[in-house]
């Protein structure tokens, strides 16, 4: 938001600035996961699938709730653009605005990944993050976060040179959630949605607020793991951008791969734990009958 100088500043500007900011969702209020059965549950895991996202692409795997899945970086620097589905509805998905607003611009160990509306529960739980040291740098950037949107032809072509670009991370999901559904990209594309950008380090200027990504500070055997709370259909593209440092929507930079691991954790491990249920709000939103 620009300052516009042809507006006068009312004489109690500075007063109405010094209100002090309230959190809006504060932490203490929102349900969290049982942290310390998780941190013994994945003490118990047993590796049961994985694969290879290749540069440029993305992949599709599933998670049945009560598994764990671990984002893997191998052979160098490289961001991924996670989409999560329910497995038996495409209609509910990753919520990025509302993880945000619950959460914060960044996600981190014990955060939550929220489905959208009316669902609007946990669909995944973080349990390990190996860029938990990270924090916020002196620019105020940190990873992994619910900001940004992903790469798309569309807005390539508008701030472009009117050129296609076909491996958008946008695409690339498309295409992957089309191959697990046997369907044309085109077909699925709406169901591609706003991402977790895993392993991105992105803030905002602080003189203009706007969105800036720079080199990721991931490393080969670095992960970020989860905790699936319901049947889980993901797809996470290897970004163009690589490690996000200089620019994407274009095979410029250099790329690497992506690996997801897919884990069983010793159901004993679980006990008492129960997947969560959909929203309970009525959705009559004031109207009768
Ligand atoms: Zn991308």
């Amino acid at each position: 938001m620009a300052m516009d100088s042809q507006v006068i500043a009312p004489a109690d500007a500075e007063e109405r600035r010094r209100k002090p900011p309230v959190v809006v969702y504060p932490n203490g209020s929102l349900p969290g996961a049982d942290m310390a059965m998780l941190a013994r549950a994945r003490r118990t895991l047993t590796k049961r699938d994985e694969i290879i996202v290749p540069p440029r692409e993305a992949g599709s795997f599933r998670v049945p709730k009560g598994h764990f899945f671990r984002v893997v970086s191998i052979e160098g620097p490289q961001v991924g653009d996670l989409n999560l589905w329910n497995a038996d509805d495409l209609d509910e998905r990753f919520f990025s605005g509302k993880t945000r607003a619950l959460h914060a611009t960044h996600v981190g160990l014990g955060d939550r990944l929220w489905s959208n509306l009316p669902h609007l529960r946990p669909m995944a739980t973080i349990t390990h993050d190996t860029l938990g040291w990270y924090g916020f740098d002196q620019d105020g950037a940190g990873v992994h976060d619910v900001i940004g949107t992903r790469c798309d032809p569309y807005t390539h072509r508008l701030l472009g040179d009117g050129g296609d670009y076909h491996h958008c991370c946008h695409s690339n999901l498309a295409r992957a959630l089309g191959k697990a559904r046997g369907l044309p990209a085109r077909e699925v594309e709406h169901h591609v949605h706003d991402v977790l950008n895993v392993f991105m380090c992105t803030g905002f200027t602080r003189d203009t607020q706007q969105y800036f990504m720079k080199a990721s500070p991931v490393r080969p055997g670095d992960f970020l793991e989860f905790f699936a709370e319901i049947d889980l259909l993901g797809a996470i593209s290897a970004c163009p951008g690589g490690d996000c440092g200089q620019t994407h929507s274009s095979d410029v930079a250099v790329c690497h791969p992506l690996k997801v691991e897919i884990y069983e954790a010793d159901p004993a491990a679980l006990a008492g734990w129960h997947s969560p249920t959909r929203s309970p709000y009525g959705r009559s939103h004031g109207e009768q009958g």
